[in-house]
């Protein structure tokens, strides 16, 4: 072969690769530089706002760096776009109530979380005793902290260890790599959360926990403790956004029937008493944490996520909001849109 022809097939091939490069992933209008530079825009926009305060009825939370702040966003065809501090990690807190709920719905079925605890928005905060009172203990959900503890003691298990070891390996899938527990915060929590104790004993008298409410209090406080960094958030969003399958590793993370009902619960609850100006804003089904993480899916295209500690008066991150408001509505996410035809 001649070194021209050589040269010819190499450009072809080089030509494929460039090309290959600047396509839009599936999904999108714009090309992976577009997508970057759109993710990019948001991290130097807000990288420099002061807004919110970092959580400090646990006392753990207010000691974490208020300045980390990192975007990642993973398409549902395994790209990956990232800006700022991706690697640090944060407490995962109460994002971690979406991938107990998935657990509960694979055991047993979609039904049972909403005839035990409910699918609906309590309109409260998001550890409530008003709101636990106002039906029982029941027409609420499991992303708010009655929900939440009460969800933890359904996933199946007869010792504290098994049932953790269950719940521990789903997070672990979703995200893609073994996780483990920020032990600071987690006995900082434990020493300090004697109001879910309470909501967890009144969950036991109305009937929706079936015994031992204080265990379950601690698997929840157990799980609120887990260390994530945004890439691991990211991860956990895609997951959702494909079907339950996680993008970067090709594990089936939960049963895709599932999935819809999880994204339908986090689109009206998942950032507590903020959730109907966050779907007003974005369409997006979300979950906040009070350790700063907040995440979105858009469905069939990608997660994002973003951490960033200082929070509003509803427990929601400030910049996580703002970041990812701004490069959804740039990649024209909502998924209530809709173009006339
Ligand atoms: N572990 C926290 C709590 O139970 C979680 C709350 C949150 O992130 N909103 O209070």
């Amino acid at each position: 072969m001649s070194r021209n022809r050589k040269l010819g097939r190499f450009g072809a091939l080089a030509l494929v690769v460039v090309l290959a490069a600047g396509l839009a992933p599936a999904g999108f209008a714009q090309s992976p530089d577009e997508i970057q530079k759109v993710v990019n825009a948001a991290y130097e926009k807000y990288r420099g706002l002061k807004e919110g305060a970092n959580a400090d009825y646990i006392p753990a939370l207010a000691k974490v760096d208020p300045n980390l702040f990192g975007i990642v966003l993973v398409t549902t065809d395994g790209k990956v776009y990232t800006a700022g501090d991706v690697a640090s990690e944060v407490s995962i807190q109460s994002i971690s109530k979406v991938f107990t709920m998935a657990r509960v719905m694979d055991e047993q079925g979609p039904q049972a979380l909403v005839d035990n605890i409910g699918v609906d928005a309590t309109g409260q905060v998001f550890n409530s005793i008003i709101a636990v009172e106002q039906h029982k203990g029941a027409e609420m959900n499991p992303l708010v902290n009655p929900g939440a503890i009460t969800a933890t003691s359904m996933v199946k298990g007869t010792t504290a260890d098994e049932i953790w070891a269950s719940i521990l390996v789903t997070y672990n899938d979703f995200a893609g790599r073994p996780l483990s527990v920020n032990r600071e915060v987690y006995k900082s929590e434990a020493e300090t959360n004697q109001r879910n104790q309470a909501i967890a004993m009144l969950m036991w008298a109305y009937g929706h926990i079936k015994s031992e409410p204080l265990r379950a209090t601690d698997i929840y406080t157990k799980q609120c403790s887990v260390n994530v960094n945004a890439r691991d958030l990211a991860g956990m969003a895609a997951t959702l956004a494909n079907g339950g399958k996680n993008p970067l590793t090709g594990k089936q993370a939960m049963k895709p029937g599932n999935v819809p009902q999880v994204l339908a619960v986090m689109a009206t609850a998942g950032l507590y008493d903020g959730s109907g100006k966050w779907l007003y804003q974005t369409g997006l089904p979300a979950k906040s944490g009070v350790g700063g993480g907040l995440i979105a899916v858009c469905p069939g295209r990608f997660g994002i996520a973003v951490i960033s500690p200082p929070l509003d008066a509803a427990g929601n991150s400030v910049r996580a909001q703002k970041a990812i408001a701004d490069i959804s509505n740039a990649l024209k996410a909502n998924p209530l849109a809709s173009t006339p035809r």
